[in-house]
């Protein structure tokens, strides 16, 4: 497949949804900015995919920010996603290194640990919601099923994978969410379950199999039949720049600033994409008069 994408649809007679996505290059770009070890990888390229998944039904400039606030080793997962198919994250321990699962996979929920999932939506009046449920297995997928059918009284199925190589890179990650709409019946519901209970491989490795979207879909759902509403590009994009960093830095204060000033420089380091952001002497003047100038008005 040559880039990544997410495609809505409807099947049974659209009787049910799904939403598939390939995230490889996207996940493949976290890893590669953040340095994150096989498991951290796995953790963060999950959420990222779920939260490409959850953001798919959002509207115009709203988001979606997912939490895994877990007490494992990573120390928290971070997530923010939008419609426009852009996705953004971080963890907080980025080089973590467990042994594999007796089954040779990588052990996202020892990484993750015990806690507590949290989904805030920022809607287009600027309102944030969020919703928080325990964390009930950790290895993401499970933890998001469970958030959508308590929170938001949504019954759905997902699959989420990421697969790494041995050199450490990202050769296949997605994901698949089926639910059933309005109007399904319980043969749907059974459907459903049929198609999740034949599918036997991992879905990073389906996707990494896969040379189109189409082909994904047809690993996915076998013979049957599916129509396609919307197709979107999805990639790693994060909405940090130099001058967002320098009101982070305005906002610490004329004394902070102050402290820099006389380092000679400051470097800023954007936690969502590991971006490094360097401010001169100049640069700091420049921010501390915006401080002194706001506080004299
Ligand atoms: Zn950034």
């Amino acid at each position: 497949m040559q880039q990544d994408e997410l495609w809505i649809g409807t099947m049974l007679e659209g009787r049910a949804r799904w939403v598939a996505v390939r995230t490889t290059d996207t996940v493949e770009e976290a890893r590669r900015r953040h340095e994150l070890s096989p498991v951290a990888a796995a953790a963060l390229g999950r959420l990222m995919t779920g939260t490409l998944i959850l953001a798919s039904s959002l509207k115009g400039d709203e988001s979606v920010t997912l939490r895994l606030l877990g007490d494992g080793p990573l120390q928290g997962v971070v997530s923010v996603g939008n419609a426009l198919g852009e996705v953004r994250g971080y963890v907080r321990e980025p080089w973590v290194d467990l042994p594999l699962k007796p089954n040779g996979k990588l052990d996202v929920a020892a990484a993750v640990g015990a806690g507590e999932l949290a989904v805030s939506r920022s809607l287009q009046n600027g309102e944030v919601y969020t919703g928080t449920v325990p964390l009930v297995s950790g290895e993401v997928a499970e933890d998001l099923v469970h958030y959508l059918l308590t929170s938001e009284q949504i019954p759905s199925a997902m699959l989420l994978g990421v697969l790494v190589e041995k050199d450490y890179h990202v050769a296949g990650a997605g994901g698949f969410l089926m639910q059933p709409l309005p109007g399904a019946q319980e043969e749907d519901i059974q459907a459903l379950e049929d198609i999740l209970g034949q599918i036997k491989v991992g879905i990073s490795e389906l996707v990494a199999e896969s040379h189109s979207m189409d082909d994904l879909l047809g690993s996915l759902l076998g013979s049957l039949s599916y129509q396609v509403l919307e197709r979107r590009s999805v990639r790693f994009s994060c909405t940090c720049s130099k001058s967002r960093l320098g009101d982070s830095l305005v906002s610490l204060g004329a004394e902070e600033l102050e402290g820099l000033i006389s380092e000679g420089k400051a470097e800023v380091i954007c936690h969502f994409c590991n971006e490094h952001y360097l401010f001169s002497k100049v640069d700091l003047e420049a921010l501390k008069d915006r401080v002194v100038s706001s506080a004299g008005k």
